[in-house]
């Protein structure tokens, strides 16, 4: 396998680069490990940097054309996540609308839906949000009971959801709902596109660790959802939701891990400028870290590889998820290691290592394992549908 880039792409390499010095805004480099998306004002200038990036090409690289993208092969797009952390930029704000919702649209959407909703998905005018999970649906996500009963032209919805990140400054949520309780458990869900701002959906912040609340609990009183929203039939919804995870185990994963790159790089600086890279343990664990990051990068490579190649995210996807998640934590660990008390300051006081990044991250980090499917979930993933080994 060949892993070097063409002089094409090499060239692309030196353009989004130079693009990037140029336009990334002082404010957002540097801060990037650890961005809080709970801040009105942090997620205004993310929206803008987004819009930025979409006027000058960069958001939905990979997109076909028609879809308002660039067509541009993966590699493309896997250089500007590279450029991306090298030049400590933070993450697309609406993450989960262009690597998780987007390609959804794209399979299961009416040429409608992909018209209304794509290309604002792509410029960040609309900010979307997740509604899978529900106070008794997480791991087993296939129990959720909010339901849903088309009357007319509309679907009322009743229920609840939660950890519904950025719900509170989301325009849109993809949510899953049931539309058949008495069919079995995976039939009788649909999946619909709901509005934010519609009559009944009550947000409760949920407070996490960090000390912010990115997300919250979602009460849903007769909300009516207009019956074109709905994306694949009517009671098919679970078979929708598997390509969005798929996306977030593959894609998402991929993109997480420019935050992890800006850390481990930041990480290695601050070593170096607290004169401890003469201490032999702390030597031995960033090298162990570097290793790490390269090895999800590659692990990366073959999952885009497949996409690439005209296939779907599978399975196999859920080793980087669970990786990252490891790395995720042990980085944050070794920081806490090399800064010591410090690392526990947060922003505000002048005594905060950069800006405070640190003592968030390290809180954040605690989640890594638990979003996008637990460590324990997917190990039986891996184990049941990669490994073939019975069932738990
Ligand atoms: C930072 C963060 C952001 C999130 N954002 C969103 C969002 O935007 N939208 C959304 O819908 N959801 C979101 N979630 C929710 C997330 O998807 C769920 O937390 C996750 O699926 C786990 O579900 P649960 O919390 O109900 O835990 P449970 O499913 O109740 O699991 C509890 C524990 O039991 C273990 N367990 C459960 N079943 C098994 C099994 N069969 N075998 C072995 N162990 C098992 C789990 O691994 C876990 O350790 C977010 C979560 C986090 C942490």
């Amino acid at each position: 396998m060949n892993f070097d880039f063409s002089g094409k792409e090499e060239a692309f390499r030196k353009e989004v680069r130079a693009w990037l010095e140029a336009h990334l805004p002082d404010d957002l480099r540097g801060r990037a490990f650890a961005a809080s998306r709970a801040d009105a004002g942090e997620v205004r200038r993310l929206r803008a940097w987004q819009r930025t990036m979409h006027a000058a090409g960069y958001v939905g690289m990979d997109w076909p054309r028609e879809f308002g993208g660039r067509g541009a092969p993966l590699t493309e797009m896997v250089i500007l996540y590279q450029e991306m952390a090298r030049a400590e930029s933070p993450q697309l704000v609406n993450r989960g609308g262009v690597s998780m919702l987007g390609p959804t649209l794209m399979k299961h959407g009416t040429p409608e839906q992909q018209r209304r909703f794509l290309p604002k998905i792509l410029t960040a005018d609309e900010l979307w949000c997740q509604g899978f999970s529900e106070p008794n649906a997480g791991s087993d996500l296939a129990n959720l009971q909010t339901r849903a009963v088309l009357e007319g032209d509309h679907y009322v919805v009743n229920g609840q959801k939660v950890w519904t990140s950025m719900g509170h400054v989301a325009d849109w949520c993809f949510l899953l709902v049931r539309t058949d309780p008495a069919a079995s458990k995976h039939k009788g869900i649909s999946f619909l596109l709901v509005d934010m701002q519609s009559p009944g959906i009550t947000l409760r912040p949920l407070r996490q660790i960090t000390g912010e609340a990115e997300f919250n609990e979602t009460f849903l009183d007769n909300v009516r959802v207009p019956r074109e929203n709905l994306v694949g039939r009517e009671n098919e919804g679970w078979g929708v939701a598997i390509t969005t995870l798929a996306y977030e185990r593959d894609l998402l994963t991929f993109i997480r891990h420019i935050s992890l790159r800006n850390a481990l790089h930041r990480l290695v600086r601050l070593v170096q400028e607290r004169g401890r890279g003469g201490d032999p343990l702390i030597r031995q664990k960033l090298a162990e870290l570097a290793i790490g990051e390269r090895a999800l990068q590659l692990n990366g490579y073959r999952s885009l590889t497949r996409i690439a190649r005209g296939g779907q995210p599978g399975p196999e996807g859920s080793t980087s998820k669970l990786f990252w998640s490891h790395l995720d934590q042990e980085l944050a660990l070794t920081a806490t290691q090399v800064l010591g008390p410090y690392s526990q300051i947060a922003e505000g006081s002048p005594w905060a290592p950069d800006h405070g990044q640190w003592e968030f991250y390290e809180l954040l980090a605690r989640g890594s394992g638990i979003r996008a499917g637990t460590s324990e979930i997917l190990r039986n993933i891996l184990a049941e549908r990669v490994l073939g080994l019975p069932k738990d």
